[in-house]
């Protein structure tokens, strides 16, 4: 498999180069140049999530040399809880993606990216340096899955005040080959900040400079598997295609949906949840797609203006009548979400995050309108993360994952910095200069 530029003007690469690079070098994102078909057939006696990630991803690591540690890779990352839980209506279900490290569906990513970054075969000479914008939840992820790997180091930027106490607390725990900086902006602005130093090659090639965001393939590829194993779970028991209600910021977790139901895999249809930064729910109603500013509100991993991955949604269907049929979206406030926490905690004895909670929210508007296809949400952090939203809402107390409990007793710190990108650029200068000078 070869993979190529949205933009169209960098050449075709390798995975592993793809993997490496986070952007390319035209400023474009990486696609796979093939669209490979796998149906429910081909995964006959596969159970688990790492096999069947094997299976799904294996058409996208031929002819790489990754290739050979695709099984390892799998296992080693992707050995994590998968629920596809009833939520007592007999139609909709939850799957829930924050059993990992840090409670939020991105640690599957996270940690499938590290297994296969430290597998590549420039792997034991070169020091690469990931960076990471994170809106709360993929920094602390990222963190988790590089944390004391030799040959690595990470550079997080969160938007100071935006996340909540206890994503930062996560955010700033690790420390040893871990760095947070806490950006006086908003998410948009770490985003180009990354952006910049990632697409300035001279920088990017001394530095090793690479990317964990929602833009690096590396994270859109595992993420198709979770959507394979749930639905093929619902396949078998049901004879039914499942439908998944995705709450949505940069697009990635939906895409890697998409691209599953795309592989041929029984999904239904697929439905964006956003909150009140509603962008593309506006262009699935027909408006023209417009950048906005970024409106803080109570799901904050999903505060966007500009999400990232739309980018690969156009370079997949060019036709926007297409691409306007291919997905369903809607748009849930803040008022809206702490309702639905609430009635859903009293209907269903189950506590939402504030995110999973823009996704019941839409999928009960579409109940109204006479939708009785089986649905799951994608549960895509743990409650407790939100607790200080959560809870007043909730009759019982949240109880913490121990996995995040751990993380919480450590002590936490961040570096203040501007929202400026050549200021940035200026910082990893520096501190890769300081570096070799100890060295
Ligand atoms: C990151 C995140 C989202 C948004 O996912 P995208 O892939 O950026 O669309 C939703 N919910 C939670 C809890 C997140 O951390």
């Amino acid at each position: 498999m070869k993979y190529v530029s949205t933009r169209g003007k960098s050449p075709a690469v390798g995975l592993g180069s793809a993997l490496a690079a986070g952007l390319a070098p035209d400023g474009g994102l990486y696609m796979p140049a093939g669209r490979p078909a796998t149906g429910p057939a081909e995964f006959a006696d596969l159970e688990s999530l790492p096999q069947i990630a094997r299976r799904m991803l294996q058409p996208y690591f031929d002819g790489d040399p990754l290739a050979d540690s695709l099984a390892d890779i799998c296992a080693e990352a992707l050995d994590l809880p998968l629920p596809l839980r009833s939520s007592g209506d007999e139609h909709t279900w939850l799957l829930e993606l924050f059993h990992g490290p840090t409670a939020a569906f991105k640690d599957f990513a996270a940690r499938f990216l590290a297994a296969a970054m430290r597998r590549l075969p420039d792997a034991a000479a070169t020091r690469r340096t990931v960076l990471v914008a994170t809106s709360g939840d993929t920094g602390a992820a990222v963190a988790a899955a590089f944390h004391q790997r030799p040959g690595f180091d990470v550079v997080i930027l969160y938007p100071d005040g935006k996340v909540s106490p206890r994503q930062a607390h996560q955010l700033g725990c690790f420390g040893d080959n871990v760095t947070t900086l806490r950006v006086a902006g908003s998410f948009d602005d770490c985003q180009n900040m990354v952006k910049a130093a990632l697409s300035d090659p001279a920088l990017s090639a001394t530095l090793g400079l690479t990317s964990a965001n929602s833009i690096s393939l590396g994270r859109l590829l595992p993420q198709m598997s979770y959507y394979a194993a749930a639905s093929l779970r619902h396949w078998r028991a049901s004879g039914k295609k499942l439908g998944f209600v995705v709450p949505t910021g940069n697009l990635g977790n939906a895409l890697a949906c998409l691209m599953a139901r795309n592989a041929g895999l029984p999904i239904g249809e697929i439905i964006l949840a956003n909150n009140a930064n509603c962008v593309l729910s506006d262009y699935f109603a027909g408006q023209d797609y417009a950048l906005r500013s970024v409106l803080p509100t109570l799901a904050n991993a999903m505060d966007v203006g500009a999400p990232s991955n739309f980018e690969r949604l156009r370079w997949l269907y060019p036709k926007q009548s297409r691409l306007r049929k291919t997905l369903a979206a809607g748009w849930v406030s803040d008022s809206e979400i702490k309702a639905t926490i609430r009635t859903w905690n009293s209907r269903h004895g189950q506590v939402l995050c504030p995110h999973t909670a823009t996704a019941a929210c839409l999928l009960e508007r579409r109940r109204l309108s006479g939708d009785d296809a089986d649905y799951a949400l994608v549960a895509t952090a743990h409650p407790a993360k939100f607790e200080s939203i959560v809870q007043p809402l909730v009759s019982a107390p949240v109880g913490m994952p121990p996995a995040l409990a751990r993380l919480l007793q450590r002590p936490a710190s961040a570096q203040p910095f501007q929202a400026d990108k050549e200021l940035f650029k200026d910082w990893l200068l520096e501190r890769a200069g300081a570096e070799r000078s100890q060295a």
